[in-house]
């Protein structure tokens, strides 16, 4: 097998591109499908500041490798769930951080053990929530802190094809019309919270997990023992099957739903009514400045984790 471009022996077959690439030109090729991706999508400009959300893993490493090589000004952030099994929060903030400081990236960390005395798992079962809803609602509210202490003109994620593909499968077998009008790999800034891009969604895991070998990144092995992948699981597996059988499908498949995302961004008349009727004007929250529609004015990050400080708000009521 040669490369496609130079002749030499290629490290990738990608049939979806119906070519094979040495290590080289595989890099230039990753590189050129995540610009175009910014391009596509209008996600940045050159000038803009772009904070990369670092988890430890390849998608998030590769995504800050990929920028930086792209010449955009990149800082980046690191949120410590405090997840202790396999050592999983520890692991994944050193292989994080130490691949910034190569880099020569700034990296910001959020550490909840740090700022509230425990993990999710602890705070999770103290509340009797499922780890994830908790870490869901915790991670979104740290990404906005982290744009902002960052000064930064918006988010980029890791997020990959496969799970972008894997998604609107899943969404599109329950017609779940509100999280499909959603899927597009960019949110506008609104409510005072930054833009949010997904840089990656022209390339798929197997093109991401090949880069980060052949970069040399070093990244953390294992998923999140709560590991969200799972839940996706067998829609990745069917996608996988289906994109052996007819190379270019899944991206045709995203890419498709991208161009077609309006439809499912009509409202019908009676869920206008019930949007004016829900729809609380956003103010800043009343412990830490951050946007919230709550009617009391505290937001759901301060309600779960500052408890203390809701008392005495409520107090002075
Ligand atoms: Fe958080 Fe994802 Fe782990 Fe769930 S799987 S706890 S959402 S990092
Ligand atoms: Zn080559
Ligand atoms: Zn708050």
């Amino acid at each position: 097998m040669k490369c496609r471009i130079c002749g030499k022996p290629a490290v990738i077959k990608l049939r979806a591109h119906n070519i094979a690439l040495c290590p080289e030109h595989f890099v230039e090729f990753v590189q050129k499908q995540t610009a175009k991706a910014i391009k596509h999508y209008k996600m940045f400009e050159k000038e803009d500041h772009i904070a990369v959300a670092v988890s430890g893993g390849k998608d998030s490493l590769a995504l800050l490798d990929i920028l930086t090589e792209l010449g955009y000004k990149v800082s980046a952030f690191y949120i410590d769930l405090g997840i202790k099994h396999m050592d999983y929060s520890k692991t994944s903030k050193e292989k994080a951080q130490a691949f910034c400081e190569k880099k020569g990236v700034k990296c910001l960390v959020y550490s909840l053990p740090e700022m509230f005395g425990m993990g999710i798992d602890e705070a999770a079962r103290k509340s009797r929530r499922t780890p994830c809803s908790l870490c869901g609602m915790t991670k979104r509210y740290l990404m906005n802190v982290a744009a902002r202490d960052l000064e930064a003109d918006v988010i980029a994620t890791g997020h990959n094809l496969d799970d972008q593909a894997a998604a609107l499968f899943a969404n599109l077998m329950r017609w779940d019309v509100s999280y499909l009008a959603k899927g597009y790999p960019v949110l506008p800034a609104e409510h005072g919270f930054p833009k949010k891009v997904k840089p990656l969604v022209f390339l798929t895991e197997r093109e991401i997990a090949a880069y980060a070998i052949v970069r040399g990144i070093d990244y953390v092995r294992y998923e999140c023992p709560h590991s969200e992948g799972a839940r996706f699981l067998v829609y990745k597996e069917h996608l996988n099957a289906i994109e052996n059988m007819s190379p270019g499908t899944k991206r045709r498949f995203y890419q498709g739903y991208t161009e077609n995302i309006w439809r499912f961004q009509i409202e019908s008349p009676d869920q206008c009514e019930k949007k004016d009727e829900e729809e609380s004007p956003m103010k800043p929250c009343k412990i830490c400045g951050m946007p919230t529609a709550a009617e009391d004015g505290i937001c759901s990050f301060c309600r779960f984790w500052r408890p203390d400080e809701v008392k005495k708000i409520k107090g002075q009521e």
